[in-house]
């Protein structure tokens, strides 16, 4: 599922909207099968790695970062090997529809509805199967990396950059695995660039009963049909994800705007622009108080007296959150167009904020965010979540009626906007 094209072919801007409303009530659904219901035959299955069917294991592949949806499955594969997930998807489909036995691939149980559970069904735990190392290879050109379905995008970091090389397009958390992110989109600020995750695989290893490999010229339809395909067409065992130069350090910056129309102006206007910047993201703050005094733990403002005075009387506002990747060498020349960029903008001056982080840091910030609200164990509450592709022709009467309207007292959560071309 490629939608997304590059520059200069923009008919609408789309904006992909993250509503992260903790605490909120929730349904919950536990349906709970017997043992007895386990088919005997899986016992007998020829695999390397093995099936559980303890009440533990059962209950834990039926929660998720949701925390809304339970639902309980018979067993749980730990698979060693493709071929134990060929074997066991084999041996169900052998079964027959009569069986009622359904699949679901489980990454880091990170979905928000149940996606990787399912009722009376197998569970197959992608983040055991560690049969490849990771290998990067760097003599092509785009380098890529070969990498298991189960994999977190947090390691293929680490490992790529020991290369001097990344991915190209992110989430804003990594503790997500490759199959989860690719089964759904993988959008982050770097995708009105590169295009969200599906755009960045260069071939894929499926398990469909039986292995299949397939990319842009083999097997192209269930190439299509995988990325982005919710899990529906196949377990992702293996992908090969394109690689870039990976940057020393990062200029991340932040503005805040109260006109809701200047500031989509000026992320429209940016992602227009070739190379402005390499990640443009932004998100609401509705009525908060000492908000940039919060900041200065970790950015610094342009100007502090300025910033110091400035109050946001509890309004909504919006934040432009931008990243330029630097380079040692070029430090200079980055400074200099980070300047000519921010001048053309129209966000409320006093409130620039700059900082210079590592790459991991900047890439791996929400893991930050996760630690703390751990700590004060607020990370394993019930998360309602809605993303929204929203066009560029109604995004302003969206904003009057949902920020204007609906969001005016809450602030629970985060309300992420990003902006990407559609195709
Ligand atoms: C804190 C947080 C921040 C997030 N930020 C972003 C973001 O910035 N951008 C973004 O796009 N998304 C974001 N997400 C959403 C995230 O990308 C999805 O929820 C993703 O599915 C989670 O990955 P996972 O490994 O936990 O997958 P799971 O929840 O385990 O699985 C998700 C779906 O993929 C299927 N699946 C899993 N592995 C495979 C496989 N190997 N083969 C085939 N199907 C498979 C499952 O069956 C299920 O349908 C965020 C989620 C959280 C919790």
């Amino acid at each position: 599922m490629s939608f997304f094209v590059q520059q200069h072919s923009i008919v609408f801007l789309k904006g992909f909207i993250t509503l992260f409303l903790s605490c909120i009530i929730a349904t919950r659904f536990n349906f709970c099968l017997s043992n007895s219901n386990i088919p005997f035959s899986f016992k007998t299955l020829p695999l390397e790695g093995h099936l559980s069917f303890d009440e533990t294991t059962l209950n834990k592949a039926s929660t998720d970062f949701g925390n809304r949806y339970q639902y309980h499955p018979v067993a749980v594969l730990h698979p060693n090997s493709v071929s134990d997930i060929a074997t066991t998807i084999k041996h169900i489909w052998n079964m027959g529809p009569s069986s009622h036995l359904t699949v679901a691939a489980r990454g880091h149980g990170h979905s928000l509805q149940g996606q990787s559970q399912t009722h009376g069904g197998v569970v197959i735990k992608m983040e055991s199967l560690k049969q490849h190392e990771m290998q990067v290879h760097v003599g092509n050109f785009p380098p890529y990396v070969d990498v298991s379905g189960g994999e977190l995008w947090i390691n293929i970091l680490h490992e790529t950059l020991r290369y001097g090389l990344a991915p190209r397009s992110w989430t804003d958390y990594l503790h997500l695995t490759v199959g989860g992110t690719l089964s759904n989109a993988g959008v982050s600020g770097q995708a009105f660039k590169h295009g969200p995750q599906i755009s960045n695989v260069q071939q894929l290893q499926i398990v469909i009963g039986e292995v299949v490999d397939c990319s842009e010229v083999k097997n192209e339809e269930l190439f299509h049909s995988v990325l982005g395909g919710l899990g529906q067409f196949g377990i992702i065992t293996q992908a090969r994800i394109l690689l870039e130069e990976a940057p020393s350090m990062v200029k991340w910056i932040r503005v805040l705007y109260s006109d809701f129309e200047a500031f989509t102006r000026d992320q429209e206007r940016l992602i227009s622009q070739d190379n402005a910047f390499d990640y443009i993201e932004g998100f609401v703050i509705i009525n908060r108080t000492g908000l940039l005094n919060n900041w200065r733990s970790s950015f610094n403002p342009q100007d502090p007296v300025q910033a110091s005075h400035f109050n946001s009387d509890g309004k909504t506002l919006f934040c432009l959150e931008l990243a330029k990747y630097i380079n040692f060498q070029h430090i200079d020349i980055v400074n200099q167009e980070v300047e000519r960029h921010l001048s053309d903008l129209n966000y409320i001056q006093s409130t620039l904020f700059v900082t210079e982080v590592t790459y991991v840091e900047f890439l791996d910030r929400v893991h930050v965010s996760e630690m703390k609200l751990r700590s004060k164990g607020l990370w394993d509450v019930p998360h309602p979540w809605l993303n929204l592709f929203i066009p560029k022709s109604k995004i302003h009467s969206f904003a009057q009626v949902v920020f204007g309207n609906i969001l005016t007292q809450t602030s629970n959560g985060p309300v992420l906007i990003y902006p990407i071309f559609s195709t």
